[in-house]
């Protein structure tokens, strides 16, 4: 009985340590969910006014384009072989068996070259998709 606010505190208190640790590990967070994002899929929205949200993966940036069209400059993407950002026109597009984003539960995964969007096509079971951004 008197033990529980001593066990309440103590949550309380590991809860405020690992929010400041979260804060200190540096790193962006997603424009949608606030969830930390990971570079290798992140993707960047730049509006027409010249500012640039950050998504921590494609299903986040497609779930705020849907409700903000019109808005939109371009679409970078991150190449998930080098790392590398390129624009969301000339990126090649896998929906495949593997979940970037366990919280959002995305599939989509991004490459510059399609090379490599065939290898992981082939090796987790996906296919090769049109531009998710680009409504059909
Ligand atoms: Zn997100």
């Amino acid at each position: 009985m008197k033990k529980w606010p001593i066990i309440v505190i103590f949550i309380f208190i590991l809860l405020a340590l690992s929010t400041s640790l979260m804060k200190k590990s540096g790193g962006d967070v997603c424009a949608l969910d606030a969830i930390k994002i990971e570079p290798i899929y992140q993707v960047d929205i730049t509006l027409a006014d010249g500012k640039t949200l950050k998504f921590c993966c494609i299903g986040c940036a497609r779930k705020w384009l849907a409700g903000n069209k019109g808005k939109v400059e371009y679409i970078t993407v991150t190449d998930e072989v080098t790392g590398k950002r390129i624009d969301a026109s000339i990126a090649w597009f896998v929906e495949s068996s593997i979940v970037t984003n366990q919280s959002t539960g995305n599939r989509i995964h991004v490459f510059a070259e399609k090379a490599d969007a065939e290898k992981h096509a082939k090796e987790f079971g996906g296919t090769i998709i049109q531009n998710p951004f680009v409504e059909p």
